[in-house]
């Protein structure tokens, strides 16, 4: 549904995006997720024509969207950063304006006006002028009035900013309500609500893409070798035994009650820190009262990739 190929934009000599690529099938709801500058804004305003890109090629629903920007445009909604808001407007008469904009049939306009009043939960206000509403109203509007032209894409760039809490949880469960029946790529540099919404990430840092997959697949890959061992004895002996066993790891230690420790080991080299843990321990005679696989977060995930990104780039 959306495919994208070897994106680059320079803004003079910044080089914001550098060969972004991802496909997107129908019916996914993807999270863009990224640290402010990461290039996530850049990349949707070229996905959605408002700039072009120097390199690459961009293909929505079927239509090459740098060659044809005005017939890509009817095959989805966009809702951009911070969306234009008309506060003098009234919600049905906003909507009846951007229903122009977006050439939906005359015909069509009121059965569309309609249902998307209806979809965005707006009927309570549809009278009311947009500057007399909450911001996650007006936000809710905006959002209508992505969809009047019934578009099975949908590009949000960070949905949620400025919001509330309440505010935050309402559109998120807006936008899953949406996401049901239509293809959606959202973007967002907060960690918890590309995790509640989307069933894919794409971490994007310094205008690349870092990682891409659903969030179990990355928490997965990034578990490999992480452990984390209950054992007992003197500090210098138990570090000295898993330095030699897992050269390259990064160790960090607790003390507990009784003489115990709990040390959380990461050695991305090993394959299973488990197996050559429990072995080092037993030949050196280290009690062991507990020694389990670490599982990542997906908190620890953006943070392993941003840093492994930026330790690449030094
Ligand atoms: P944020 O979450 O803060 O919006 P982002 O991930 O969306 O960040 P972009 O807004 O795409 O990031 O910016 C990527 C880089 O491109 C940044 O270094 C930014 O300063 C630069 N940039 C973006 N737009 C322009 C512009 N119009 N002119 C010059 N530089 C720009």
């Amino acid at each position: 549904m959306i495919e994208v190929v070897d994106l680059h934009r320079w803004f003079g000599s910044v080089h914001a995006v550098r060969g972004v690529g991802f496909a997107i099938p129908a019916g996914q709801v993807v999270g863009l997720l990224g640290p402010n500058g990461a290039g996530k804004t850049t990349t949707l305003r070229m996905l959605t024509g408002i700039i072009k890109p120097q390199k690459g090629s961009i293909q929505i629903a079927g239509v090459d969207a740098i060659a044809h920007p005005a017939q890509s445009r009817r095959g989805f909604g966009y809702l951009p950063e911070s969306a234009p808001s008309y506060p003098e407007m009234s919600v049905t008469g906003f909507l009846r304006y951007r229903a122009q904009i977006l050439h939906v049939p005359r015909p069509s306009r009121k059965t569309q006006i309609a249902r998307v009043i209806e979809e965005c939960q707006l009927g309570s206000v549809a009278k009311r002028r947009i500057g007399q509403l909450s911001k996650g109203y007006r936000q809710r509007v905006a959002l209508a009035a992505t969809l009047l032209h019934d578009p099975k894409v949908l590009i949000l760039d960070e949905p949620t900013n400025g919001l509330d809490p309440t505010q935050i949880r309402e559109a998120r469960s807006l936008i899953g309500d949406l996401a049901q029946n239509r293809t959606v790529l959202v973007s967002s540099h907060i960690l918890p609500e590309i995790e509640r919404t989307c069933e894919r990430v794409i971490i994007i840092g310094a205008g690349k893409v870092l990682a891409d997959g659903t969030p179990k697949e990355l928490c997965e890959q990034n578990t490999k070798g992480g452990c984390i061992v209950e054992c007992k004895g003197h500090l210098a002996q138990i570090s000295f035994t898993l330095k030699h066993a897992l050269p390259e790891s990064d160790l960090e230690t607790t003390p507990l009650e009784g003489g115990w420790w709990r040390i959380k080991i990461q050695a991305p080299e090993m394959s299973d820190a488990c197996e050559a843990v429990g072995e080092a321990f037993g030949s050196a005679r280290i009690q062991i009262r507990q020694l389990r696989p670490t599982v990542a977060g997906l908190e620890d995930v953006f943070v392993r990739v941003l840093e492994a990104s930026e330790g690449a780039e030094a």
